[in-house]
């Protein structure tokens, strides 16, 4: 078996979890490429993760189900021996008034976003080598909260308390463990907000223009490689500048 760095990047099937997967490949780490539904675009990432002499693999994973995540460490496992770098950042969408919320939307997006991030990193831990990296895509909903979204800002806020709490728990084996809170980006998950709405948040963003994946991907690059080994326990927003 390589001894050479194994990532694995939750969602990678498109959007964030595709750019960072791709910013991984290209550092030369191995990738384990995640998704749930989209077999297909998992695997056009893993060919792409292949043609830079990487090594990638695609595993599907429902990230809410315990057992699904526990069968990929397995796979993670019996492939390469070990995990270097973790990204938990699958997420979901379920907007709604309070007024309107089911319990059923309340439940997919806590289920997927913040016990996705327990039941992924729960079954990949034994597998991190000391050193390591575990980065979590939390939001700025979950600092700020937003109108119409109380299960996604409850699920994003877990995660940031997720990660301070590990960072305390692992910094004696120097694996560091942050957040990253993105504003708006660009992907499937945000392109249904409507025109106007999104006019009017970008007149909000001192930048002027929304983020794309690769904005975050890059921030993630940095905190996954060995110059990001003093830093931990921090949320770090890529949002041009919309939060602060
Ligand atoms: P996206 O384009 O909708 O992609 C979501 C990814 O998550 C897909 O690869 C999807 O894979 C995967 N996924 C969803 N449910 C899953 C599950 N139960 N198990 C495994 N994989 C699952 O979203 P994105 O915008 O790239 O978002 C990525 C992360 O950034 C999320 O955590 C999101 O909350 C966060 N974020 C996004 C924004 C934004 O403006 N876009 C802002 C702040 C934070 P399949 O299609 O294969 O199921």
């Amino acid at each position: 078996m390589s001894d050479k760095k194994v990532a694995l990047v939750t969602g990678a099937s498109r959007g964030i979890g595709k750019a960072i997967a791709e910013k991984k490949k290209k550092n030369g780490a191995n990738v384990v490429v995640n998704y749930n539904k989209d077999e297909k675009e998992a695997v056009a990432v893993v060919e792409e993760i292949k043609k830079n002499g990487a090594e990638g693999v695609a595993v599907k994973a429902d990230i809410s189900n315990f057992e699904e995540c526990a069968a990929m460490a397995e796979v993670i496992n019996k492939k390469f021996g070990h995990l270097d770098i973790l990204v938990n950042n699958a997420g979901a969408l379920a907007d709604k008034t309070l007024k309107n919320m089911t319990k059923e939307q309340w439940g997919l997006v806590i289920n997927t976003n913040l016990n996705g991030t327990f039941n992924v990193t729960k079954n990949a831990f034994p597998l991190i080598r000391d050193g390591g990296r575990i980065i979590n895509i939390s939001s700025i909903i979950g600092i700020s909260g937003n109108f119409g979204q109380t299960n996604y800002a409850a699920s994003k806020a877990g995660i940031i308390g997720f990660t301070k709490s590990l960072a305390k728990e692992l910094g004696k084996r120097r694996i560091t463990v942050n957040a990253v809170a993105p504003g708006f980006i660009e992907t499937h998950m945000t392109k249904n907000v409507p025109f106007i709405r999104k006019k009017i948040m970008m007149a909000m963003v001192p930048l002027g223009r929304a983020g794309l994946p690769e904005d975050v991907a890059s921030l993630v690059g940095f905190l996954a490689s060995d110059k990001a080994g003093y830093i931990t326990g921090e949320v770090i927003c890529v949002d041009g500048g919309l939060s602060f």
